[in-house]
């Protein structure tokens, strides 16, 4: 019997002049594809940008791809970043949108085929480029230092191109504290690992767009000297399956050649969403993008000079809970939109670059600037700079600020984020309410930090800074004092207005949480005894109906006592939470150093670190 001729009888020359025409057809194809749309592949944040900024006609979006036309009517495309909010501000700017659900039409059997062709097309076309970048890789970063990374379309930056060190970054001083211990990992891995440390390897930076992410991020890697990788978690993502996962690949694959270094990972949303039980069209690849993350990610505790990923997303609550896991991304540092005195310290560092008047009052401009971020600011002061140009200035005046800020602010009135004066002096009372209750308690074991009314993440309000559950024994007189520092906020609340708002119902939570614990679980309610309740009232059985509505009782009944203890400390204090309270509206954040200042209260010492 003869043998069978291999498949390509052409042999591996013949096969390789094959993929390059079959490629180069290909890019033929697509090129006249985008010439003949003229379409422009921009990320979901400068989509939001151009919407911002009024440049959005019209939007359509179907699954999580959005293609639109400017007004200059010029198409784009993007991958959506799930923020149902977004719609609103589309409806604000005036952007005519349209949704469908990505489905098979009547006459999709075409496009099956169409399909078929393209996938075949890419993954031969895949391979070739595959050779192409581990062949170009090697003599690779000569050419300017910048190049892609095959198609992973992550960005390399070696150190000698990276500008920024955390002095770039202004404010934003606990970010850059908790950052430092990264920096100082890179610069001497062996150090930390010669004793068995586990070094987190993945960090969450958490904050709102423009608050400086990527900015940290590189500073990072300005710090440590060390090459910096960039991508967006959009960019992961294409029609075809399997793309994004051997992007993935790619990415790290380079990543641990460089290493130490830093791949950044900007709108990790866009790959880490919870997975979601429906079967569709973008999961599946989704899916892959994210495990082949994950699967990476769990190889680094083996390799011994690190690659660190940070990564950068707004809503962490969304995110899949396996990406949080131990030995991925464990730690999450938020980086906040900035406070009042950040805000001057960002306006300074971005006013080195233009000339403005000698007197310019830039308190002031921070002042009038509440909510906005470091890339609003940045924003500000490029916008002011044109106005003034466009005037034939030789500086920028205050003026030119004020004008530039009123255009800013016209865009930003959609965003949640910015409270009007009312919403500003109840959260002032509020917090300056937990924060009193707590110093005046009797006994403090919580020590205070700081309190601020800058609201964090997308929430309107604050995310009060109340102790963690503690892990030690606690007395039962310090979990009353929890209580009533809990309910602080709500007690000042009516106090000051004579009215109650709906921003304390998380307060609520955790106050009955203590309490039904108190009763439940560690036997301090003289009433119900020493004796564990907690799993049969969870359950809402095991015990009797009239030990169920004893147990209710004796909750509200704490709960009562502690609101009263709080509404008497602070009526008794009026003067004290009136002067606190103003100071937080004008500062926006104190510290506690400065509360006890403010207040002339002595600072209390904590009695467990006193031998
Ligand atoms: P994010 O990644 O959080 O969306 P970026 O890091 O891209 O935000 O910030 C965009 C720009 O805003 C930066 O390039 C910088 O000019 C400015 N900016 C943001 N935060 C700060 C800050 N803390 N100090 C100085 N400039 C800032
Ligand atoms: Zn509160």
């Amino acid at each position: 019997m003869k043998p069978n001729k291999p498949f390509n009888s052409f042999g591996p020359k013949g096969l390789l002049i094959a993929i390059i025409v079959v490629v180069g057809l290909f890019a033929v194809l697509i090129q006249l594809k985008d010439v003949a749309k003229d379409i422009g592949t921009i990320s979901y944040k400068e989509f939001l940008d151009k919407v911002r900024q009024n440049q959005i006609k019209k939007v359509h979006k179907s699954g999580q791809f959005l293609s639109g036309l400017t007004h200059d009517n010029k198409r784009f495309e993007t991958v959506v970043a799930e923020r149902p909010g977004d719609f609103d501000l589309l409806e604000q700017h005036g952007v005519d949108f349209s949704v469908s659900t990505p489905s098979m039409s009547t006459g999709a059997w075409h496009l099956f085929l169409i399909l078929g062709i393209l996938m075949l097309l890419a993954i031969v076309s895949g391979a070739y480029f595959m050779r192409q970048m581990k062949n170009g890789m090697k003599g690779g970063g000569g050419s300017g230092g910048l190049f892609n990374i095959g198609k992973s379309r992550a960005k390399m930056f070696l150190p000698s191109m990276i500008k920024e060190r955390f002095s770039s970054v202004a404010g934003a001083h606990e970010a850059k504290e908790d950052l430092q211990d990264v920096v100082d990992f890179l610069k001497d891995a062996p150090k930390y690992q010669r004793l068995g440390a586990r070094i987190t390897r993945g960090i969450l930076l958490v904050g709102e767009p423009g608050t400086g992410k990527t900015l940290l991020a590189r500073a990072v890697a300005g710090e440590a000297n060390c090459p910096f990788f960039s991508v967006s978690g959009a960019d992961f993502i294409e029609v075809f399956v399997g793309v994004g996962a051997s992007r993935v690949r790619d990415l790290f694959a380079e990543a641990r050649k460089k290493a130490p270094c830093i791949v950044f990972i900007d709108e990790i949303d866009a790959i880490g969403r919870q997975r979601s039980s429906s079967v569709g069209g973008g999961n599946e690849e989704r899916e892959q993008t994210l495990n082949q993350l994950l699967t990476e990610m769990d190889g680094f505790e083996t390799s011994k000079d690190p690659v660190i990923v940070l990564a950068a997303t707004n809503r962490a609550d969304i995110l899949d809970k396996a990406l949080i896991r131990p030995g991925r991304f464990d730690r999450q540092i938020v980086v906040p939109v900035p406070d009042l005195v950040s805000r001057e310290e960002i306006l300074k560092v971005h006013l080195q670059k233009i000339k403005y008047v000698a007197d310019l009052d830039i308190r002031g401009l921070a002042r009038g600037t509440p909510g906005f971020t470091g890339a609003d600011l940045a924003n500000l002061v490029n916008e002011a700079a044109i106005i003034a140009s466009k005037k034939n200035q030789e500086e920028v005046t205050m003026y030119d600020f004020e004008e530039a800020r009123d255009k800013l602010m016209l865009g930003k009135e959609s965003k949640t984020m910015i409270l009007t004066d009312y919403d500003k002096k109840v959260t002032a009372f509020h917090e300056a309410g937990h924060a009193l209750v707590r110093l005046l308690m009797p006994k403090d074991t919580d020590p205070l930090h700081k309190v601020t009314i800058i609201p964090r993440g997308r929430a309107l309000g604050v995310t009060h800074f109340l102790p963690e559950r503690e892990k030690y024994n606690r007395t039962k007189e310090e979990l009353l004092a929890s209580i009533a520092a809990a309910l602080g906020g709500r007690a000042a609340e009516e106090l000051a207005f004579n009215e109650i708002s709906t921003g304390a119902s998380s307060d609520f939570k955790y106050a009955t949480d203590i309490a039904r614990d108190m009763v439940c679980d560690y036997g301090m309610s003289d009433a119900l005894g020493k004796r564990v309740y907690i799993d049969s009232y969870e359950r809402k059985g095991g015990f009797s109906e009239k030990t169920y509505e004893l147990i209710d009782a004796e909750i509200t009944k704490i709960l009562n006592e502690q609101y009263d203890v709080a509404m008497k400390l602070l009526s008794e204090n009026r003067d004290k939470l009136d002067k606190l309270s103003y100071e937080l509206l004008e500062k926006e954040t104190l510290y506690a150093a400065e509360i006890y200042e403010l207040l002339g209260i002595e600072p209390r010492v904590d009695l467990r670190l006193v031998k």
